[in-house]
């Protein structure tokens, strides 16, 4: 374990921030696994989030963000250091143009703190008869958390409209990036990689701004439905991280791991989904799946579709925290 010095935690205790030990992370991820937090926090608004990460920057006291944890699997022994609970969720729609420079462009923009839930940004937009973001009506996590992983759905991506994100950078300035600088593919950026499976020194994501069009309302509405829609349909409702892998070029893991016979194939209270077999699920809620169970149950499936298809899925899901005890995973 990273032995980390005691702190004086006056300073987050003035900015009305508590910060408390060993706290458990099962019950803030999708998942419902992993192990306890050593220093936890919680910051509702961004001025909490940027003047807490650069009193740990300060102390050299290393921090990990935790958004929706809809895409986090948490090792049992959990994380070291310090592990800031986003909940600054404010969300404003708005005609006025982002900022002055470059051409005048007349569609409305949604700015978005990074706590706030993908899913109620979306439905924001959706009320508001804008069209973009439908795709993310069901997607879970926080605008953080998909600004990282550019999370996508149905054909749509959160590089697609957003047009910049207002970022805490390395060095503990707070800078603006167009969304180009993120250097986004399908599921990845450049902010995901840099992210580590340790707390650490990293840059934070404090808020974003998507650039919307206006749409027909009935039709906005319409597509955001289908999509939930289909969601309920094809996907289970058991804890999960979402897809476990990305889909490998012109195909579809699910289909991959279900061809193998994977489906139902459990190990520890970790099951492949019989509804959707891209989902590992946790039917038994916390205290049932470790998340040692969860890992190798994705090993698992990475050496039978391997050995059947002789192609390697890459997980999807990050590992976060300390996993040194066994092998991690090839990714
Ligand atoms: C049922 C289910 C369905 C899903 N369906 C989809 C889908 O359709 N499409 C899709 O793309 N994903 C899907 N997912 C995965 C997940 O919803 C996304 O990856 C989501 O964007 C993760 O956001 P989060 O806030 O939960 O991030 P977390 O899991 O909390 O964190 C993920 C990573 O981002 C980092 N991070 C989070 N916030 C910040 C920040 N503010 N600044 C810097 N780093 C940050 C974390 O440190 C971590 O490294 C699904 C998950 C579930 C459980």
């Amino acid at each position: 374990m990273l032995k980390v010095k005691e702190h004086d935690f006056t300073i987050p205790t003035a900015l009305g921030i508590q910060i408390r030990q060993q706290v458990s992370l099962a019950p803030l991820t999708t998942m419902k696994v992993g192990g306890p937090a050593e220093y936890f926090a919680t910051v509702n608004t961004t001025d909490q989030l940027l003047k807490l990460v650069r009193w740990a920057r300060h102390i050299e006291l290393p921090y990990f963000i935790l958004g929706g944890g809809s895409n986090l699997l948490i090792s049992d022994q959990g994380i070291c250091g310090l592990v800031i609970y986003n909940r600054c969720r404010q969300v404003r729609l708005d005609a006025a143009p982002i900022r002055c420079i470059g051409p005048f462009d007349e569609r409305p923009y949604l700015f978005a703190e990074s706590g706030a839930a993908m899913a109620g940004v979306a439905r924001t937009s959706v009320r508001a008869g804008l069209t973009g973001l439908e795709w993310a009506v069901s997607v879970p996590g926080t605008v953080g958390g998909a600004v990282v992983g550019n999370a996508g759905a149905h054909g749509g991506e959160v590089k697609d409209t957003l047009e910049n994100a207002l970022l805490l950078d390395e060095q503990g300035d707070i800078q603006e990036y167009d969304a180009h600088n993120f250097h986004y593919t399908y599921r990845d950026s450049i902010l995901k990689q840099l992210r580590p499976l340790q707390a650490a020194l990293k840059p934070v994501v404090l808020s974003a701004n998507f650039r919307l069009n206006s749409g027909v309302q009935v039709e906005v509405n319409a597509r955001a439905e289908q999509f939930l829609r289909h969601r309920r349909q094809t996907q289970p409702v058991e804890p999960s991280l979402g897809s476990t892998f990305v889909n490998p070029p012109s195909d579809y893991a699910g289909r991959l791991i279900e061809a193998a016979g994977l489906k139902g194939t459990r190990i520890g209270g970790a099951e492949v989904s019989q509804l959707h077999a891209n989902f590992i699920v946790n039917p038994g809620g916390i205290g049932a799946a470790s998340a040692q169970d969860v890992l190798d149950l994705i090993q698992h499936i990475q050496t039978v579709v391997e050995e059947r298809f002789s192609l390697r899925l890459i997980p999807e899901v990050q590992l976060a925290g300390e996993w040194a005890l066994r092998t991690p995973i090839k990714q």
